[in-house]
């Protein structure tokens, strides 16, 4: 059972054949409306994957919130306990160009509103195997799930993304850190990433290297080069939601972490052979296939 405690934002995304200037208004070729937001991309990944997945988070009171919900519950993740709060739901806007540069503004809505964990809430956690959590909502919240997690006996996962600081109460409850690379500069400060450093934070650190794979090192245990699986690559969009959501899951399961890291090496590179972001996220059956080669 994986809790995530996260966001939950409505992609709004407008393809162009270029990134307007200022105050310019450009006629587009398309738009697309997708479900985002990492805690519900990671959910969503931990569901496909093959885990039993309840989300904790905030929608609003619109549209946008009941098909959050919806597309997160055909996913078969557990929205039980989703609040809704009076108002707009998290909403991305999102401009690509025919080269593929984007321009984005996050308007976190309902977001900001998960404050204040609920008993029920903390129940929720305290039941889970594993608890999942990333930086779109209050750290205050994140800190609150991490600590009811760790009261309960829960593992906890901190997907450090977006890099912001981590204040010591929250580290103090973090089993194991995720981190992409230019995450892990902006956390220790270093021109390139430092796992000692992030090893002085956290017992144990996943380090995402993209096409390259994952770097997993635990305080005095190992520190080993988990290498990717090759696949054409067509969109690495989620890639890093997919790795950790199946991390989670795998991890769950009571597998040790560097089989857990290859196999969510294979829910990374399955999604990055595919076009999108959460509809690309790999079924079970996809990352078993190729975690078998
Ligand atoms: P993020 O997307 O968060 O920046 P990464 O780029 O490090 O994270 O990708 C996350 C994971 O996805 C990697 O650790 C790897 O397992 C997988 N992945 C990403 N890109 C590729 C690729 N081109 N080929 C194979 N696997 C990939």
């Amino acid at each position: 059972r994986i809790v995530v405690a996260g966001s939950a934002n409505m992609d709004l995304v407008g393809l162009t054949p270029r990134l307007p200037q200022p105050g310019e208004t450009v006629l587009g070729d398309d738009f697309v409306m997708m479900a985002g937001g990492k805690g519900a991309n990671q959910a969503t990944a931990a569901a496909r994957a093959g885990g039993v997945a309840v989300f904790l988070g905030a929608i609003g009171s619109d549209a946008f919130g009941v098909t959050l919900s919806s597309r997160l519950a055909a996913a078969g993740v557990d929205t039980t306990h989703v609040r809704t709060s009076y108002g707009v739901s998290g909403v991305a806007v999102i401009m690509v160009d025919r080269a593929g540069e984007n321009a984005i503004v996050v308007a976190p809505g309902a977001n900001n509103s998960f404050t204040g964990l609920t008993v029920a809430e903390e129940a929720v956690i305290a039941a889970g195997d594993v608890l999942l959590c990333q930086q779109e909502i209050p750290v205050s919240t994140v800190t609150a799930a991490c600590r009811a997690a760790r009261a309960g006996g829960t593992r906890t996962i901190l997907n450090a993304a977006p890099a912001r600081e981590l204040p010591a109460d929250l580290l103090a409850n973090v089993d194991l850190l995720v981190v992409n690379q230019s995450e892990a500069v902006a956390i220790t400060g270093t021109p390139e990433p430092d796992v000692a450093g992030l090893l002085a934070l956290v017992p144990r650190v996943v380090l995402t290297l993209g096409a390259a794979g994952a770097r997993y090192a635990e305080r005095g245990g190992p520190d080993e080069h988990v290498p990717a699986f090759r696949v054409d690559a067509a969109d690495t969009t989620a890639a890093g939601d997919a790795f950790t959501g199946a991390l989670a899951v795998a991890w769950g399961e009571g597998r040790d972490l560097t089989d857990a890291v290859r196999w969510a090496n294979a829910a990374g590179a399955a999604c990055a052979r595919q076009i999108g972001a959460s509809n690309a996220l790999p079924t079970r059956a996809e990352i078993e296939q190729l975690y078998g080669t």
